[in-house]
């Protein structure tokens, strides 16, 4: 059954709605890290009504505004009423109603500027649905939240409605992977890869991950090795009243931090620590598969040239590559690179091959570099693939 409009704005006028605050853990230390604002009709005899009998009319009358802005002052009180040493980020719903509304972001920077609290403390959680429907506005809305300090989420990602290039247009912070993506128990192989890329894309787009409606230990523990940010859900805690979050931080508060070192017992994030070091050493890592004749670069920073395509054909980076060469390298570089002959080098059962040549850089000078292809075992077909390490040596 579904409350009319009219009750449902006596109920807000009334004070009946209040936030109920769902915590988000870390997912290897198991730590509170930040909070998602739900709100809850609570009756006069104390009965609680969940959102999903009135949210959905709210929406069509637009009454969900008022009651959207309703929750985000119930949350910077709720903020306000915390050491700062306990405070954690709280994300507030915002329906798709509000991309219509005249001046959103400076209400909300008014609002929280009213309350003295920092925009790092408010996130803003869209449906992922709203962006599907009205993407030519959505991304200057959130362009202009996210240029305010304010952090945006989007919720529900994979609930149906989901579009890839809602992810690739909207530079949102946080991606909120629905519970419908999880509902296997983690237990099924495709739902496994089909979670696996998804947090390997929204990684590599920066992006923190948090999953929803985790409610058992397998999820947990498969979502550890994805390398998922954050998990919310029964398992770890429902949403509660205010009162007993904020006893709940207090508490955290007070127990110890567990070692930073816990993280590494995760294989994904060991493996993402792995990257991050084989980046600082080589400025450039470029990933190709000479099968298929393609390639991409994983980082490009502080490298002599910069002008390469970071992805595309792999003989077309040869020629780019050689045309950089110093005249008396580019015949080296050339025969050492080019794929015919790594894939013989390959046949014959070599494992690595490397040359020194001299690049010209952006500066228009020459220096020299170390070039090393490694070929990798693909794991999933019999393609030849080859990771390339680039270093600047030393003049
Ligand atoms: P949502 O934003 O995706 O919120 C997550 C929902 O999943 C919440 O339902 C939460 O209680 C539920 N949930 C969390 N962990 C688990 C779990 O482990 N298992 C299961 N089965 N469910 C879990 P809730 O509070 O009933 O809210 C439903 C929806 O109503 C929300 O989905 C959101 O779309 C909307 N909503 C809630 N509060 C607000 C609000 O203040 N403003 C707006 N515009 N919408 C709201
Ligand atoms: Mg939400
Ligand atoms: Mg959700």
């Amino acid at each position: 059954m579904e409350y009319t409009t009219d009750e449902i704005r006596k109920a807000l006028e009334n004070h009946e709605l209040q936030a109920y605050y769902q915590p988000q853990y870390d997912t290897v230390t198991s730590r509170i890290k930040s909070a998602e604002a739900l709100v809850r009709w609570i009756k006069p005899d104390g009965t609680v009504i969940s959102p999903c009998y009135f949210i959905g009319a709210a929406e069509r009358s637009g009454l969900v505004t008022d009651i959207d802005w309703y929750m985000l002052e119930q949350v910077c009180q709720c903020l306000n009423k915390q050491d700062k040493s306990v405070q954690h980020p709280v994300s507030v719903n915002f329906s798709r109603v509000h991309i219509r509304e005249d001046k959103f972001t400076e209400k909300l920077i008014s609002v929280v500027d009213s309350y003295g609290l920092p925009h790092s403390l408010i996130e803003v959680e869209i449906t992922e649905s709203a962006m599907v429907e009205e993407s030519g506005k959505i991304i200057d809305w959130v362009t202009s939240i996210r240029k305010a300090g304010f952090s945006v989420a989007t919720d529900d990602f994979g609930s149906g409605l989901s579009s890839l290039q809602f992810v690739k247009d909207i530079s949102a912070d946080v991606l909120k992977i629905d519970r419908m993506l999880i509902d296997r128990n983690c237990e099924d192989e495709k739902e496994r890869i089909v979670l696996e890329s998804i947090f390997n894309f929204a990684h590599r787009l920066h992006m923190v991950t948090i999953a929803e409606g985790v409610e058992t230990n397998e999820q947990l523990s498969f979502l550890r090795t994805c390398g998922c940010g954050k998990i919310q859900g029964f398992l770890l805690a429902k949403p509660m009243p205010e009162a007993d979050y904020l006893a709940l931080c207090q508490l955290q508060q007070t127990s110890e931090e567990p070692m930073d070192i816990l993280k590494l017992q995760s294989p994904a994030s060991a493996v993402n620590l792995l990257m991050g070091v084989i980046f600082r050493r080589y400025p450039l890592v470029i990933f190709s598969n000479l099968t298929r004749n393609s390639f991409y670069m994983m980082a490009y920073q502080n490298f002599t040239a910069t002008s390469c395509p970071s992805t595309g054909v792999f003989d077309e980076l040869i020629v780019h590559g050689t045309a950089s060469m110093h005249p008396d390298d580019q015949e080296t570089f050339a025969t050492t690179f080019n794929r015919q002959n790594l894939l013989k080098a390959h046949a014959e059962g070599k494992t690595e091959v490397r040359a020194v040549t001299r690049q010209i850089g952006d500066d228009g000078i020459y220096r020299r570099v170390e070039t090393t292809d490694y070929f990798v075992k693909s794991p999933s077909s019999d393609d030849v693939l080859v990771i390339t390490l680039c270093d600047n040596l030393p003049d």
